[in-house]
């Protein structure tokens, strides 16, 4: 457990503030749901900061939901695949918390300032963060995303179709690859 307030890095880019209304289903995130925060960076070689490309909050269950559409072997994979990541980093003594605040990729180990583009997710109740944030460089997304078959790229896409509530330029990023759902 990690209870701090939201780093700024992670509030919502319009408002410079935690995210208080979940992307698809709008529930106030700030009555006590546990919620999701996904964000992806990219690096210019001329700007100092990354900018934000995409900046969502979602709660548990709309979070759930998608998730449930991947199939079985898919969410499997994805989940060993993560766990893996996590166990070597623990037998290197470090934590996703060390590899958060030196601005590196839980799993590889990039510095996040030399990478095209990475991820961040974070777990969040009210103002709080409950865990330390997930922070993934684009060659491990693109990792995730080939343990993802073909059948689970369908179902999202059907998912994606048949959810009027998903903001089309979410639905676009999913399918394209451009997000991961953690
Ligand atoms: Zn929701």
């Amino acid at each position: 457990m990690w209870q701090e307030p939201i780093p700024e890095e992670l509030y919502n880019e319009d408002s410079k503030k935690p995210h208080q209304h979940c992307k698809i289903c709008a529930k106030d995130l700030q009555a006590g749901e546990p919620y999701a925060i996904q964000k992806v960076f990219k690096n210019y070689p001329d700007q100092e900061q990354a900018q934000a490309l995409f900046d969502f909050a979602m709660c548990q269950t709309c979070l759930q939901e998608a998730r449930a559409e991947l199939s079985k072997e898919s969410r499997q994979n994805v989940d060993a695949f993560m766990l893996k990541g996590l166990q070597e980093l623990n037998e290197n003594e470090e934590s996703p918390k060390d590899r958060y605040q030196s601005h590196r990729c839980t799993l590889s180990g990039k510095n996040l300032k030399e990478v095209g583009e990475y991820q961040l997710m974070a777990v969040c109740q009210g103002d709080q963060i409950l865990e330390s944030p997930i922070c993934l460089s684009d060659d491990i997304l693109e990792e995730i995303q080939g343990l993802l078959s073909q059948e689970s790229k369908d179902e999202l896409n059907r998912f994606t179709e048949n959810n009027f509530g998903w903001p089309p330029e979410l639905k676009k990023a999913l399918i394209d690859g451009d997000i991961v759902l953690l």
